[in-house]
């Protein structure tokens, strides 16, 4: 099954949902990246959240996500875009840790992201055509991601959410299943359809244990949603990077004069890496000269 996302309402549009896969997205992540099992699950977790949040997006708009802990993880960033292209970056994906015991889901994932991730800040930012991006940003509740996302929904957009993201990595540290579902209530929806919700939630699998059976996101959210639900649209997801060697010559020149010319005398080149995708582009001592003569001439 290749990645995808599809969005619904039930409840008369009283309530919104988005079930995703995205194993191909964090596969793609983890490798470029070199993760090991956390990172890949920390990572994952993070990019399949941003692939929801984009498609919620219009046009050419886009949102970064940001997960700044204090655990040895260190900072996660993701962007997505309307088309549900995500990129991704984590800081240490070599870090790894003692698993943690128990827990609801333990026989599925054990990786303690909490732990990883730490304490810290999320921030989500909206850039929506105007002159100042739109920043949310909201306390870590717990470092899990998931958690962390519920919390800023309710905190900074006033919507009540259930969301469930999950990243399982094979023995072998290869990612065997990722998706997620992201379920909001809008106002007017009764206490009857909470309560049958919260039931079929409390006793619902853990979403990559579904997946790995070849459960598809439709199927995912019939089994959880009251009532009939309204399938709008399906979107593909996929692992995007923007990143051009025409933009990081820009980099360079605009490092001025003085910097290329020491760059130049002692490296002779420049290799510059996108932290997005880890594409590294070389620039030799003839291109070196070339944005030199230009940077002169400014
Ligand atoms: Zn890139």
């Amino acid at each position: 099954m290749s990645d995808y996302i599809v969005r619904a309402t039930a409840l008369d549009g009283k309530l919104r949902a988005f079930a995703c896969i995205t194993t191909e997205l964090v596969r793609e992540l983890s490798n470029r990246h070199g993760c090991l099992a956390l990172a890949s699950a920390a990572l994952g977790r993070t990019a399949t959240m941003g692939a929801m949040m984009g498609v919620m997006l219009k046009g050419n708009e886009t949102v970064t996500l940001q997960v700044r802990g204090d655990g040895p993880l260190g900072k996660i960033i993701v962007t997505a875009d309307a088309d549900a292209k995500v990129r991704g970056y984590i800081e240490n994906p070599l870090v790894e840790l003692p698993p943690k015991e128990g827990g609801a889901y333990a026989d599925v994932e054990k990786l303690d992201v909490g732990a990883g991730v730490g304490d810290g800040y999320l921030f989500v930012i909206k850039d929506l055509g105007m002159k100042e991006p739109y920043t949310g940003s909201v306390p870590l509740h717990n470092g899990e991601i998931a958690e962390d996302f519920v919390y800023y929904f309710a905190q900074s957009e006033q919507t009540p959410s259930a969301l469930s993201l999950g990243v399982l990595v094979d023995k072998d540290q290869t990612v065997k299943a990722a998706g997620g579902f992201l379920i909001q209530l809008l106002p007017g929806v009764s206490d009857e359809d909470i309560d049958y919700l919260e039931q079929q939630l409390s006793s619902f699998p853990h979403i990559t244990s579904l997946l790995v059976q070849g459960t598809t996101p439709e199927d995912i959210l019939k089994r959880l949603l009251p009532g009939e639900i309204n399938f709008l649209e399906t979107y593909p997801v996929t692992f995007t990077c923007d990143c051009t060697r025409d933009r990081f010559a820009r980099g360079l020149l605009s490092l001025g004069a003085a910097e290329i010319r020491s760059i130049l005398e002692e490296d002779k080149g420049a290799e510059l890496v996108c932290h997005f995708c880890n594409e590294k582009y070389n620039f030799g001592e003839a291109e070196l000269e070339e944005l030199l003569r230009m940077a002169e001439n400014r």
